[in-house]
């Protein structure tokens, strides 16, 4: 009995002590809120961009929003008006990876952890690259991790495993993608031919001769150095360039563009640099927002595939955020969406992540039959 007690108080000191480790402060900011954005009349989207924010739960959004200019402060997400609720489960599991979630709303399809573009039966689901590209929507890829992480491979991978990098890096090169932007070096055979062309340099790629070729840009070993490495944002407006000019008289493309460390630095319990990522990510809506809102044909979807350290807010103290981490892994906390532009109203409520592509492809099947939707012949 004695012992148990002991043990007991032993546990609950241990517990005590862990908790009292991972407090931090986060001072709040004080920078000028952007105005929000009213939504715009239904047209059928040409352009559809999905932005990822790796690991981003409610929490990592409202202290993105203290840390930046307090409460009233308008972040990138909040200045979108169409918002909803994801769920997020794996096929058996409650618990999912962004193999699985990445896989939901590529393919419609729910699957096990680990597993890409397949069914928890390891059948091959055609994902949505493969199916936009019947509809004339060229598609892009950025991400700060490798291009054959789990969310970026998502939309072009069919594999057992999302450990299997150097297999998925043949699958990008003779996937439907037209662009693929951001770490992954050594999981490829470097070799331009006639349609593919390889950048290892970002300084290069700003002035893309060619846009018949199709792009693989890798500008790190495995994920972006964020000391000297290309931005989010930086990779997106190269990637949303190259799209404009690659894509045909139909005018549509499609770009997935992720903050994928922001998931890497929650799972270390990292409550700056975690803010750090989360800025670029916000920079990167916030540059899509101002391109969509020139113009009448872009829908731009955020949402994430999990929440990741479960993070809380626990109190005001002056000008700064009490924070703590609960894991350093992903939690089954819920997740946002948040969409601007033609078709945005279909992504209000609450919905499952598989229903992102069901939504997108109800989408791009509205588009108008043209001489160039090849669908539609
Ligand atoms: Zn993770």
């Amino acid at each position: 009995m004695k012992t148990t007690i002991l043990f007991l108080a032993l546990l609950s000191l241990h517990f005590n002590l862990k908790c009292e480790e991972k407090i931090e402060r986060v001072k709040i900011g004080n920078a000028v809120s952007p105005i929000k954005l009213s939504q715009k009349d239904f047209f059928v989207p040409k352009k559809i961009i999905l932005v990822i924010g790796d690991g981003v739960g409610f929490n990592h959004i409202k202290l993105a929003r203290l840390f930046e200019g307090g409460p009233k402060f308008n972040t990138a997400v909040d200045r979108m008006p169409i918002s909803g609720i994801v769920t997020n489960y794996s096929f058996d599991d409650l618990y999912t990876d962004s193999a699985a979630s990445g896989t939901a709303w590529a393919t419609g399809v729910k699957t096990k952890n680990r597993f890409l573009g397949i069914d928890s039966a390891k059948q091959e689901v055609k994902n949505i690259s493969e199916i936009l590209d019947d509809y004339h929507y060229h598609s892009g890829l950025v991400a700060t991790s490798s291009v054959t992480h789990a969310s970026p491979a998502a939309h072009y991978a069919h594999i057992d495993s999302r450990y299997k990098e150097e297999a998925i890096a043949t699958q990008l090169t003779e996937s439907t993608i037209k662009i693929a932007l951001g770490g992954g070096r050594k999981f490829f055979r470097i070799k331009n031919t006639d349609k593919l062309q390889f950048y290892l340099d970002f300084k290069k790629l700003t002035s893309i001769s060619d846009s018949e070729k199709k792009i693989i840009g890798l500008f790190a070993d495995s994920g972006i150095n964020r000391g000297d490495g290309p931005t989010q944002l930086a990779m997106t407006k190269v990637a949303v360039k190259y799209l404009e000019s690659s894509s045909d008289d139909c005018g549509r493309f499609f770009l997935m563009t992720e903050g994928s460390q922001i998931d890497w630095e929650s799972h270390d319990n990292r409550v700056q640099p975690m803010l750090d990522e989360y800025q670029d990510f916000n920079n990167t809506i916030n540059y899509l927002l101002g391109y969509a809102s020139n113009r009448n044909d872009t829908l731009i979807i955020v949402t994430s595939d999990h929440e990741t350290g479960g993070l809380n807010l626990l109190k005001q103290d002056q000008n700064e955020v009490i924070i703590s981490w609960s894991t350093d892994r992903h939690t089954l906390a819920p997740i946002g969406v948040f969409a601007y532009g033609p078709g945005a109203e279909m992504f209000s409520g609450t919905f499952d992540h598989v229903d992102i592509f069901g939504k997108i492809i109800e989408l791009a099947d509205k588009a108008p039959s043209t001489s160039c939707d090849k669908h539609a012949e």
